[in-house]
């Protein structure tokens, strides 16, 4: 059997590629009455980066969402639709989970990314039986408090987003433009600690791979691994010997 989602441009399946340790429960995909729309907090990752994450550091059998959808608008397609893999708690088993990669609190979903939801979104609503309804992760039991996934999907998932005429050219950086705050972690696994940080301080996260180059923001604050080669006003080093120690050093900062 295909899915509508299936004949969809940019898709990608990535069902049983990515690290897991076990598997969820899969189920029929008459049980999933709803989609749930989140952001992935960072500015980069994608299916393969999410799945080391909830398997190697959160002990999960497999990554969280069933989609994830990359900046330049690739469908990562990662569980049968029935599964029930953790992304919205006690929702999880009648939630379809559909994850656009970007920090939306400070940036928006590229047009791309708008584009693919819309398309991804519509063939769901076809290829779900029983489907009711979609809401944001913090629309869900328990997840006021979530910010997540802080962008307007209602507005994208309503109407087919049009191509954008030519864009205003990119202005030179300058101070004014930059960020005031940034955190730069070393590798994912310190993401679960720099999470606390980027709530307090709104800043978003880096990991330093993907770190453009140059001055990025006035201040850094590193989380993990070296000061240097990194450029700032002012840089935060909230580093260890351990991961534990750099735990502590961030909670000590955050008193
Ligand atoms: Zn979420």
């Amino acid at each position: 059997m295909s899915f509508h989602f299936q004949k969809l441009p940019k898709f990608k399946n990535l069902r049983g590629k990515t690290k897991h340790n076990g598997w969820y429960k899969v189920y029929s995909p008459s049980v999933k009455t709803d989609i749930a729309i989140h952001h992935s907090l960072t500015k980069t990752g994608n299916s393969a980066a999410f799945a080391n994450y909830h398997v190697g550091t959160l002990g999960w059998p497999e990554v969280a969402y069933h989609f994830v959808i990359l900046k330049d608008g690739t469908i990562e397609w990662n569980h049968d639709l029935g599964v029930l893999s953790y992304h919205v708690g006690d929702s999880n088993k009648f939630s379809v989970g559909i994850c656009l990669v970007g920090d939306f609190r400070t940036e928006e979903p590229t047009d791309e990314q708008k584009l693919s939801l819309y398309l991804l979104h519509e063939a769901l609503k076809k290829d779900l039986p029983n489907y009711k309804c979609t809401r944001g992760h913090n629309e869900f039991p328990g997840y006021a408090w979530k910010q997540c996934p802080v962008f307007n999907y209602k507005a994208v998932i309503a109407k087919k987003p049009v191509a954008q005429a030519s864009k205003p050219a990119p202005k030179p950086k300058e101070d004014d433009d930059m960020l005031e705050k940034a955190i730069v972690i070393n590798a994912f696994p310190d993401f679960a600690i720099a999470e606390v940080l980027a709530a307090r301080i709104k800043a978003p996260i880096y990991t330093r791979s993907a770190l453009p180059a140059g001055k990025v923001a006035k201040e850094l604050y590193v989380v993990g691994g070296t000061k240097d080669g990194l450029q700032a006003d002012k840089i935060v080093a909230l580093t260890g010997k351990d991961r534990f120690e750099v735990a502590e050093n961030v909670a000590k900062f955050l008193k």
